[in-house]
């Protein structure tokens, strides 16, 4: 019988400290790719080679398969830059052969670092902007290889050169490692809850693609309520999201928005503003919508893998830059 207690013990115990366990994951990331250190990411740098090793690997020792010959770099080349950069890539290959994928898309440049007359802070950490982001592109990617092998080929990109032209997810859409026209969605990451937990998330675009109703209703089932902000009308198609929606490949990012659980309305604290050397952690920051949120993603990937067919981009004319 005390053997009956503790086995049911440590059942009830063991789902509580793997959660725990990403939540430090996902901090952890966050404050290294964040940190000073690494002097805000910048494309061209020698400091976002750091992050990008530092993301391989992770890739690796979750076991993400690389994208080629044992690397996890796909190199290209940005105009006028002299360096090349290069996407960070990790794949889970589907149970049986398959073209299809599903890809999740973060992307980890941020603006670097940029003095000014004035002086002061010149580092653009780009915690929101977008180093939670890529924390959780791989909690993501460690949930889905701890599942069972998925029913499409999973592809985790942390993105380069986002900033300064959507130039990563455009060289992946030219040089995928599943054929573009088999990408069933990607999901892209771009900014995350730190505001505590949320009832209600949004999508973006809304417009020229037809799942939005697919999403809600994933969603619902997981208890979300989709309310969609007025500003969210107009369309960003500098977004590595635009990169899939102008070729017709759907895409979405998708954010939490201010309902808290007992349905009235968050008054939240305003942060530091992204591309700012303001958007860095802060003791404002409230961790305990994470999870929640990566439960919501992996749902709709969940979704998705499971249903490849029937949903398009309506009007890939929007997406165009
Ligand atoms: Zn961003």
């Amino acid at each position: 019988m005390k053997f009956l207690v503790l086995f049911v013990g440590l059942i009830l115990v063991l789902p509580g400290s793997v959660h725990a366990q990403v939540l430090e994951n996902f901090k952890s990331h966050t404050e290294y790719l964040a940190s000073d250190a690494l002097k805000g990411r910048g494309t061209g740098s020698s400091d976002i080679r750091v992050a990008a090793d530092y993301i391989a690997r992770q890739f690796e020792s979750i076991g993400l398969r690389p994208v080629s010959k044992g690397s996890y770099f796909q190199r290209f080349a940005i105009p006028e830059y002299a360096e090349m950069e290069s996407n960070v890539i990790g794949m889970i290959l589907s149970a049986s052969p398959t073209d299809r994928s599903v890809v999740f898309t973060a992307h980890y440049d941020a603006y670097g670092f940029i003095e000014s007359e004035a002086g002061g802070d010149a580092i653009y950490n780009g915690a929101r902007d977008n180093a939670i982001g890529v924390a959780a592109l791989i909690e993501l990617a460690r949930m889905f290889s701890n599942g069972d092998p998925p029913a499409q080929n999973l592809v985790f990109i942390a993105t380069a050169g986002e900033e300064i032209g959507s130039h990563g997810s455009r060289y992946y859409v030219e040089n995928p490692s599943f054929p573009a026209s088999e990408i069933t969605i990607n999901l892209n990451i771009d900014g995350f809850n730190i505001s505590g937990p949320r009832a209600d998330f949004f999508v973006m675009p809304r417009q020229g693609i037809d799942f939005v109703d697919e999403i809600e209703s994933v969603a619902g089932s997981l208890g979300w309520k989709y309310r969609s902000p007025d500003w969210i009308d107009g369309m960003n198609s500098s977004f590595d999201t635009s990169r899939f929606l102008e070729k017709g490949i759907p895409a979405v990012t998708i954010w939490t928005g201010n309902t808290l659980n007992n349905g009235e309305t968050a008054n939240p604290p305003k942060l530091g503003g992204i591309h700012t050397p303001e958007d860095e952690i802060s003791e404002l920051w409230d961790w305990d919508g994470v999870e929640d949120h990566l439960a919501l993603y992996e749902a709709i990937a969940d979704y998705f893998l499971a249903h490849p067919d029937g949903i398009s981009v309506t009007d890939p004319s929007l997406f165009v830059q």
